[in-house]
């Protein structure tokens, strides 16, 4: 009978919290027929951004993001033109071993690189998944991205509260000794000398 009562009881909880719902706005989305809209500092895909005038690459070949890279999942190759200046070859990213992380463009200072909001990229063959040069730059150029300005370091000097550089007028004064640490509870008059009187029967007083 009790059991009967609780199955009953939980019926109407489960029906009392699926009518609640009955009239709120549905959460689902219906992929692929609608599509959601991430959010602007989630990380997707990785993607190289280029001039809006020019159309070129802003990468400047610094290779900051590749070392940020904890997967090495970013290659790139580089030629040297006469004057030592780097000249990029190919920008190789391998999106089977990115994890995601955010880290290379965290590193690039040149609003080179982003982790667009774009999300709709599988495929049951894994090389699809290396992208080079012109597959970054071309899924990148819709991508709207501002580096955001870095603080200088006098600007962070000036933000850091002052701190009172104060020298302790005196010493503190309960100085454990050797004894007290041992046996914090008992003044250090009480305790006596290990003897080997007292080591056999260390409990016994005076
Ligand atoms: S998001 Fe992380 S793992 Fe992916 S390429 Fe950038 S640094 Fe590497
Ligand atoms: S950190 Fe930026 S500028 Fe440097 S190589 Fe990577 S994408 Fe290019």
């Amino acid at each position: 009978m009790k059991k009967l009562l609780s199955a009953i009881k939980n019926l109407v909880v489960g029906l009392f919290t699926t009518g609640k719902h009955l009239g709120r706005h549905a959460v689902t989305v219906q992929y692929p027929t609608e599509k959601w809209t991430m959010p602007e500092r989630s990380r997707g895909i990785v993607v190289l951004l280029s001039d809006k005038e020019t159309g070129e690459l802003n990468c400047t070949v610094c290779m900051l993001c590749m070392r940020a890279c904890p997967t090495a999942a970013i290659d790139i190759q580089y030629d040297k033109d006469e004057k030592g200046k780097r000249i990029l070859k190919d920008f190789v990213v391998d999106h089977g071993l990115c994890c995601f992380c955010g880290l290379c463009e965290e590193a690039c200072n040149f609003a080179a690189l982003k982790m667009a909001t774009k999300y709709e990229f599988s495929t049951l063959n894994k090389e699809d998944l290396v992208w080079h040069t012109d597959k970054l730059q071309e899924v990148g150029r819709d991508v709207p991205y501002e580096k955001p300005e870095r603080k200088k370091p006098e600007a962070k000097a000036a933000a850091k509260p002052a701190v009172k550089a104060e020298a302790p007028t005196e010493p503190p004064k309960d100085t454990a000794t050797a004894e007290t640490a041992v046996n914090p509870g008992k003044p250090s008059e009480e305790l006596k000398p290990l003897t080997e009187e007292n080591k056999e029967n260390p409990g016994e007083g005076n």
